[in-house]
């Protein structure tokens, strides 16, 4: 494996940041990759391939009806495209000829992000056009109605904590709305860890990331009514083409999920366990404290806090946080809050070797910076 990395001269890579996307997300299970191995060396009817294995997800998860697509944008571009084109043999093959009448996706204007990409150049992507609801800092349920007419196509909603949250509709308000307007609900909940909640509170269609919770192979998923889920599939022949997934793709994630839904995750317990001598390691430090901290979303995921004491360290710690990239091994933190002087490590994608390999450079940065 290493000589990929010496063949094209790449950086080792330590990802204490979680999953990442610069950083290529996650690496799948064993069964998964296998799952992806069987997939390129087959053949199948990749209609058959694509019909089959979304039925098997609709039924792990008890959605009408599933499929697996390229990753979440995709689903996002292909999910308003379906909503705009449907059944239409004319508007599938000239979606970005004739452009739709009726093409206004509404969204809440606090959920109008970059994830590292624009929601709304997926939406442009699909077709439609996107028109804000609310304000910045929030939106209610009669805000959203109100930017409804009769242009309206549908109603985006992005569930995910790159979104204001403060003074905002949950999903099930904004699929009331939506239901009084006759409207179908798009969710994107791309990197959410629930698979069917936001199903059940009532939206139409319902977006993942493959790789993200899931730890798939990089592909998306999209749940949702079976009707418009039918839709969805329709787009291969329209923009669905451009953002084909392979039929190792489908398996892979087809695999990935049903053991994310009956595989016991690593507990927050066992975390502790695994970053207790990299604590210890890194407290003998001069200037440096480290201790457990708990996900601030509640979740069961500890992650080391390392507090830098700058006056005593002598260096920023956003400079010691670039220095950490650059040495044989790039590592990545969780360096949201390093203006402080705080870093957080991410230790679910970490081997206990490279914890003792982070320590050790964290010594030897701030030695250097010493001299
Ligand atoms: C990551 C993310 C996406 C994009 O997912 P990809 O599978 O990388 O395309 C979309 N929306 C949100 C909210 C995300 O966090």
């Amino acid at each position: 494996m290493s000589s990929i990395y010496e063949k094209y001269n790449l950086k080792q890579v330590i990802n204490a940041s979680g999953r990442m996307t610069i950083l290529g997300v996650s690496t799948p299970r064993p069964e998964v990759v296998e799952a992806m191995v069987t997939g390129v060396n087959h053949y199948f009817e990749m209609k058959d391939l694509v019909n089959k294995t979304g039925e098997y997800i609709a039924g792990l998860l008890g959605t009408e009806g599933a499929v697996v697509v390229a990753c979440a944008s995709a689903g996002i571009a292909q999910s308003v495209a379906a909503v705009l084109v449907k059944d239409s043999d004319w508007l599938l093959e000239n979606l970005h000829v004739t452009p739709v009448e009726n093409n206004e996706i509404v969204l809440p204007k606090g959920h109008n992000v970059n994830f590292g990409a624009p929601v709304g150049t997926m939406v442009a992507l699909g077709g439609g056009k996107l028109v804000e609801a609310g304000y910045a800092n929030e939106c209610s349920a009669e805000q959203l109605a109100a930017a409804i007419t009769p242009r309206t196509a549908a109603i985006l909603y992005i569930k995910s904590h790159h979104c204001v949250q403060k003074s905002m509709l949950n999903v099930a308000q904004a699929a009331a709305v939506a239901q009084q307007h006759n409207l179908p609900l798009i969710v994107d909940a791309a990197a959410e860890e629930d698979l069917q909640r936001y199903y059940h509170d009532g939206a139409d269609l319902v977006i993942y990331s493959g790789a993200k919770a899931i730890e798939g192979p990089t592909s998306g998923l999209v749940v949702g009514k079976k009707q418009y889920v039918e839709w969805v599939k329709r787009q291969s022949g329209g923009i669905g083409r451009a953002m084909k997934v392979g039929k190792e793709g489908i398996l892979g994630l087809t695999t990935a999920i049903e053991y994310y839904l009956s595989a016991t995750k690593e507990s927050g317990a066992q975390m502790v366990e695994k970053m207790t001598p990299f604590i210890e390691a890194l407290n003998g430090l001069p200037g440096v404290s480290a201790r457990v901290v708990w996900d601030s979303a509640g979740r069961d995921i500890a992650r080391t806090e390392i507090k830098f004491d700058e006056a005593r360290t002598g260096v920023p710690t956003g400079t010691l946080v670039e220095q950490l990239k650059q040495g044989e091994y790039a590592i990545y933190f969780r360096g949201y809050k390093a203006n402080e002087g705080i870093i957080e490590a991410d230790v679910r994608s970490v081997t206990a070797d490279q914890l003792a390999i982070i320590s050790r450079r964290i010594g030897e940065c701030l030695q250097e910076n010493q001299a």
